[in-house]
């Protein structure tokens, strides 16, 4: 698909989930945050929900843990502007509570045809919700991180969520690493699926 194409769906996924009224979240939302990045990005990056900033804004991962993340991404030599960021729910959840089952079942339709159009060559989810969404809510994030997962033609790295590493150093180095696993990944031949 053409860059402008793909421009094209993304913007009209971003209309609907700014006025999407499909579960509880749209009443208590500021704006919605359907996400951000190019749409010809080769790696995608799912959070969990927008946080307070986030909600603020109308933009994903803008508040510490997102930070954390734009450090990381310069680390290994990305931007923000060649990645798509988003998030498992696109409205926050009140008092950065968990997502509930039915608000990510709601929200779920858009995620995947945020990664239709993109069509990137790596996802990586941040952190348990991210995880147990996309690749199966068996695995546990301290067990699984920075480990390739091929799914339904699509290659998975699931990661801790930068937010967990703002105030631990293990966990830190750990995402650190996993970022440069993420890298080589990139670098490397397309996996045979
Ligand atoms: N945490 C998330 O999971 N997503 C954001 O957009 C910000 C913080």
């Amino acid at each position: 698909m053409r860059s402008a194409d793909r421009r094209g769906i993304l913007a009209e996924l971003d209309a609907q989930i700014h006025v999407c009224g499909l579960c509880r979240l749209s009443e208590s939302r500021t704006n919605a945050v359907p996400g951000e990045g190019s749409a010809s990005a080769k790696v995608m990056f799912v959070g969990e929900g927008p946080g307070e900033q986030e909600d603020l804004q109308g933009r994903p991962f803008v508040g510490a843990a997102g930070r954390l993340l734009d450090e990381l991404l310069v680390g290994i030599g990305l931007q923000r502007t060649d990645v798509f960021i988003t998030n498992v729910v696109k409205c926050r959840p009140p008092g950065n509570r968990d997502p509930f089952t039915d608000e990510i079942e709601a929200c779920h339709d858009y995620l995947l045809a945020q990664i239709a159009t993109i069509t990137p060559k790596v996802i990586c989810a941040l952190g348990r919700f991210a995880l147990g969404v996309l690749i199966s809510d068996k695995l546990k994030i301290s067990s699984v991180h920075g480990r390739a997962f091929r799914k339904s033609g699509m290659l998975y790295v699931p990661i801790y969520h930068p937010a967990a590493a703002l105030h631990n150093e293990n966990l830190r180095s750990e995402l650190s690493g996993d970022f440069h696993t993420l890298a080589e990944l990139l670098q490397s031949e397309p996996p045979s699926l």
